[in-house]
């Protein structure tokens, strides 16, 4: 008999999350040149020239650890937000304080609630964690807030709410918002993923760091991600109670945020006119994107983010037709909509021809 290791079956059970594909991979795999990715949401106006600036300055220090306190880093995006320092916790990518979060509270055997159509790391990392997902029936695209709040019972440690939500690009309103909070008990940690919040243009968005001092195991997930146009880099970053974010520094990794990010997220919180410059990407892509799905009569989700969905019947071989004209989007089976693709707002060309292989794509079905 053979002695080895004994992978637990919680571990064997997870469905690996699948990125958007890197435009490398596809032009070796299809052997294409001039391909375009509109499969992550990042900001296709690539990095702002003041970060790119300091990234080239900071590079001669890369020998040095970074601090692992994120001190200036800290001290600015405290007085951004208008908030103590104390109570601003980074991470490598708001994913990791999506891990940490639930590392801390969900035990095993403990729930942890979200809707069904909401990014599937919160499910993933709570499986990996040995806490059972409850995944709450959303309603036409959106978060079911009040359904969700009849879920939260004895076992719920957790409840993990995105807002706008990806993949589906749509935002739970205040009054709902308000109801909820009011009635999730105390001992229970609400985590708000806002890492779109910059692009919401809605009158009732609720912004849950307005609500930070009324619930104390309210948590607020950003990232420097999308907006800011700094993915590659991986910083997000968490904003609670003191309590709860000193023990997060507790449980991460000393060095968890690298030294490039903070100096790039220190020059990008400056630059408001490349903050615009993105939101008015994403404001042209929504109108762009409308246009053209009313035009070929396809069904889509009114986005308040920079993605949007898409009704194309056969989610799957549109991607792949999609694809080999060299234009990467993000097919939608593993969120239950097979029948739907997701594509990230680009540069007006990028848009431009992401529409013209599509109606070509469709034209041909
Ligand atoms: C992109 C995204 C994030 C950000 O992830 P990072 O780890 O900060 O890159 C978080 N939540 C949602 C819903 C997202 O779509």
């Amino acid at each position: 008999m053979v002695v080895k290791p004994v992978i637990p079956q919680r571990i064997l059970d997870l469905q690996p999350y699948k990125p958007g594909k890197p435009i490398e991979e596809v032009e070796r795999e299809l052997g294409l040149g001039d391909s375009i990715k509109l499969a992550s949401n990042e900001n296709a106006l690539g990095p702002s020239a003041a970060v790119i600036s300091a990234l080239r300055e900071a590079a001669e220090g890369v020998h040095r650890y970074p601090d692992g306190g994120a001190f200036e880093l800290t001290s600015r995006l405290a007085a951004r937000l208008s908030v103590d320092g104390r109570r601003i916790v980074f991470g490598n990518g708001s994913n990791e304080l999506i891990e940490l979060l639930v590392r801390m509270f969900a035990e095993e055997g403990s729930e942890v609630v979200m809707s069904e159509d909401a990014f599937l790391i919160y499910s993933l990392v709570s499986q990996a964690a040995g806490a059972t997902p409850v995944r709450v029936k959303a309603r036409e695209f959106r978060h079911d807030v009040a359904a969700m709040g009849d879920a939260v019972g004895e076992k719920t440690r957790l409840v993990f709410l995105a807002n706008p939500n990806n993949p589906t690009g749509t935002i739970f309103e205040r009054d709902a918002w308000e109801a909820f909070l009011a009635r999730v008990p105390h001992d229970v940690v609400v985590v708000v993923d806002e890492a779109y919040c910059e692009y919401v243009e809605h009158p009732e968005y609720p912004d849950a760091l307005d609500y930070i001092d009324r619930h104390p195991g309210l948590v607020v997930l950003r990232t420097f991600s999308k907006v800011y146009g700094l993915a590659g880099l991986r910083l997000g970053y968490g904003v609670g109670s003191v309590e709860i974010m000193e023990a997060m520094s507790r449980l991460r990794q000393p060095f968890n945020v690298n030294l490039l990010a903070q100096v790039a997220a220190i020059a990008a919180l400056d630059d408001e006119d490349y903050l615009e410059a993105g939101r008015a990407l994403a404001r042209e892509g929504r109108r762009c994107f409308a246009e053209a799905f009313e035009r070929l009569g396809l069904d889509y989700v009114p986005s308040q983010a920079n993605f949007m969905l898409v009704e194309v019947g056969d989610g799957a071989a549109v991607t792949d037709a999609l694809m080999r004209r060299g234009v990467i989007v993000r097919p939608m089976g593993a969120y239950g909509f097979p029948s739907m693709i997701r594509v990230t707002f680009g540069t007006p060309e990028e848009n431009e021809r992401f529409v013209d292989a599509l109606s070509a794509v469709m034209g041909e079905r």
